[in-house]
């Protein structure tokens, strides 16, 4: 395959690294969260469930209130239908959208190159290797490789391919950040306030923790929509880039 000349990266702000994560079951309970938050100190990211029940309007209505929004539907198909959901993804506005890496390199670069004439193009992020999977579910597929190896090999293909970073544990940022260099965007869930938190996650970094280690942003649901003040959370961290060191 011939290689492909990009423009450059899409360039990331960290001066509000945090990604609300609106884990509600309708589009309710999301805007009147999201009418609570502002667009200055935070994005917004809906995932399958949500995204299932309310669609293109509900991002369309949270894009139209400032919202830069993320539209984690994590593609996996033939190239073409990727590339083709990246494409309306583009038209809707949508700032960043992610896919499986595991598709492969074609899959990648014909998502890249379908958003590619857009002048405000989304970001573009790949998972890796799933947090929920370990050395034994790799096995069950044929994978003969350590999860952390698997990542790195499929970020650093994901990075050749056109990809403007990827979604990975807090754990992982500082060997991919030394890997694939400072401008390859990092993606980190699993933050928690406190470390005695944990929910269902497992393997969990505090905000500063995770900004040191050299994540971009910061997907983070339960710790900010049960928050009895999501927005001094936010502004919180949102000082941390600027020194802050309550967190
Ligand atoms: O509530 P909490 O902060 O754990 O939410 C984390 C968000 O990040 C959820 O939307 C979850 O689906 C998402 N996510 C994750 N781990 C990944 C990828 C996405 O927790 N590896």
């Amino acid at each position: 395959m011939n290689p492909i000349m990009f423009t450059s990266p899409a360039t990331t702000e960290q001066t509000k690294p945090v990604i609300v994560a609106l884990d509600f079951d309708n589009a309710e309970d999301s805007i009147r969260f999201a009418s609570r938050l502002n667009p200055q100190l935070c994005q917004l990211k809906i995932g399958k469930e949500l995204f299932t029940a309310s669609g293109r309007s509900l991002a369309e209505t949270l894009i139209n209130k400032g919202f830069r929004l993320f539209l984690d539907l994590k593609y996996h198909d033939i190239p073409n239908t990727v590339a083709k959901a990246c494409k309306v993804a583009a038209q809707m506005g949508v700032w960043m959208v992610d896919l499986h890496t595991l598709g492969g390199s074609r899959m990648m670069h014909a998502a890249r190159e379908a958003i590619e004439p857009f002048s405000n193009r989304p970001l573009l992020i790949g998972v890796t290797i799933l947090t929920s999977m370990e050395q034994s579910d790799l096995l069950e597929l044929g994978i003969n490789k350590t999860p952390e190896k698997m990542v790195l090999d499929l970020a650093s293909l994901a990075q050749k391919s056109g990809l403007d970073g990827v979604v990975c544990s807090a754990q992982e940022a500082s060997v991919l950040k030394e890997q694939l260099g400072q401008n390859f965007v990092l993606v980190t869930p699993g933050i928690r306030l406190d470390l005695n938190t944990q929910d269902d996650q497992r393997r969990i970094m505090t905000p500063k923790e995770a900004l040191q280690a050299g994540a971009h942003y910061l997907v983070m649901g339960r710790p900010i929509t049960q928050a009895s003040d999501p927005v001094a959370v936010l502004k919180e961290i949102n000082m941390l880039q600027k020194g802050g060191n309550n967190l």
